[in-house]
């Protein structure tokens, strides 16, 4: 079932966004050569926390054998496509591809949003490619975003951008609705036919994350049951924005300054 947002939930929904794209910021100015994993979560950890939000991640996920996600932020490199664990082992280095996405709850209600860094200079023309594509894909995808238009709308404008630069989008993991949980209806691929689907109204809050690969589209998860990675080890990218069906058209909740 589908949860509309009022617009005092959305007003909410707004304090929670802007928190993570201020999460964003802090953490994207602490990313340099030889910093850890785990301290660019402790960063985003303080900074939610001090805003006084919770970080939506943390505790999130757990299930038969697999522990809850033990973080505040993921931190996906290189060919990780999400849901890469912080470690004070995993040191960052200049060339990576550094995919950061974060939530945080404020109120009750959550804010997601998620951005791929080169660290230092591009190690290809390739990877500076592919993490322009992605962004491309994710402006694409919220230009649709509108009342009337269909939910597939969304998935079908990633798709075009992505395979259209030569790259594959993922499809084993999709966006979503959101609001008092994290993860609500409707699932969001990054593919398809447009014209599918509900029709777009206001008080609809989305979170639409495509992941592009430079290689094929398959996945596999490592043995810690949280990191996915591509199954040909090639690079991939990943950028997420929660967005707001409005009246008129849509409002980027967790849009940076
Ligand atoms: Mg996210
Ligand atoms: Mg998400």
């Amino acid at each position: 079932m589908i949860i509309y947002k009022s617009p005092d939930e959305v007003d909410r929904m707004r304090t929670a966004g802007r928190i993570v794209a201020g999460t964003i910021d802090r953490v994207t100015r602490a990313v340099r050569p030889g910093v850890t994993t785990a301290e660019l979560d402790a960063v985003a950890e303080a900074y939610i926390r001090e805003q006084g939000a919770t970080p939506s991640f943390k505790g999130y996920g757990g299930s038969g054998r697999r522990k809850p996600f033990p973080a505040s932020i993921c931190t996906s490199l290189n060919d990780e496509i999400v849901h890469g664990v912080p470690s004070r082992k995993r040191i960052v280095a200049e060339g990576d591809l550094l995919s950061l996405d974060f939530g945080a709850v404020w109120d009750g209600f959550h804010g997601d949003s998620a951005v791929t860094l080169i660290v230092g200079e591009p190690p290809s023309v390739e990877a500076e490619k592919l993490v322009r594509v992605t962004e491309e894909a994710l402006e694409a995808a919220i230009s649709q975003v509108r009342p009337g238009a269909r939910l597939s709308d969304i998935g079908a404008a990633v798709q075009q951008v992505a395979e259209g630069a030569g790259f594959s989008v993922v499809r084993e993991y999709v966006g979503h609705g959101i609001g008092r949980s994290m993860h609500e209806e409707p699932q969001i691929p990054n593919y398809g036919e447009p014209g599918r689907g509900v029709q777009l109204k206001p008080g609809l809050v989305v979170a639409v994350e495509p992941m592009v690969n430079v290689g094929g589209w398959e996945t596999r998860v490592l043995a810690d049951d949280w990191t996915v990675v591509t199954e040909d080890g090639s690079l991939s990218a990943h950028f997420e924005h929660t967005i707001a069906v409005t009246e008129d058209g849509c409002e980027v909740l967790t849009a940076r300054g």
